[in-house]
């Protein structure tokens, strides 16, 4: 199936593209798509973000669209930077502030205490307005410094989800402790947010697209 992309996050859409594609979908970013659109997130939970974007996107290019929303959520700092984790340094997608924003926060916080989450909400939007939402979590840990690789985006420097993926497909615990961004790509998106929405949307899909 044709699907658009709503989403001007190049991270993101890698993603989108990988796991989407994988399960056999063709992806269309808004620039291949000939669209410019950055719908304001008014939203106070990922889902409500996700449909916003969702409804933007698909008005706009008349094609079923899948919207992510999604965001990191730290038990110490009770929930946050959650739904405002593009803008938590105080402006929008500045991923480096957010980084340092995110370890000056943590700077007291001893191991043990550092748990958080990354949550993501899918919405996949028919062009006749049904939508269907699926959620995707990955626990994990904040690192106490920057733990840089070959991969990812955002947060992936900081976060060390607790497993990975396998090259069978499998899942297995992270004990070298290593960061999202130092996962390859199938390992991250065996156990990632977005791989696990994305599994829960596919799974539901071929029953959403029959139902009227
Ligand atoms: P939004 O969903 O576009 O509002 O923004 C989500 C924000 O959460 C991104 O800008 C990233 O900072 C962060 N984020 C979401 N998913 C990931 C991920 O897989 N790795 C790292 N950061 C992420």
């Amino acid at each position: 199936m044709k699907i658009c992309a709503a989403t001007g996050n190049p991270g993101k859409l890698k993603e989108l593209r990988r796991i989407l594609e994988a399960q056999g979908h063709q992806v269309l970013s808004q620039k291949e798509l000939g669209l410019d659109l950055d719908p304001e997130e008014t939203g106070t939970t990922f889902a409500e973000n996700a449909a916003i974007k969702a409804a933007a996107f698909a008005a706009a290019s008349g094609l079923p669209t899948v919207a992510d929303d999604s965001g990191l959520c730290v038990e110490a700092l009770d929930g946050a930077p959650g739904v405002y984790s593009a803008r938590y340094c105080g402006h929008h997608g500045d991923d480096e502030a957010n980084n340092d924003k995110l370890l000056e926060a943590m700077r007291d916080v001893p191991a043990g205490k550092r748990g958080a989450k990354f949550v993501s909400a899918v919405c996949f939007r028919m062009p006749d307005g049904r939508t269907l939402t699926c959620m995707g979590e990955c626990p994990g840990q904040v690192a106490f410094d920057r733990q840089p690789g070959d991969y990812g985006f955002g947060y992936d420097p900081l976060f060390i989800p607790d497993e990975r993926g396998t090259a069978d497909g499998g899942k297995r615990p992270n004990t070298e402790g290593d960061s999202y961004a130092q996962l390859t790509p199938d390992e991250k998106d065996a156990i990632s947010h977005r791989g696990r929405a994305l599994e829960a949307l596919e799974a539901r899909l071929e029953a959403f697209l029959q139902e009227k």
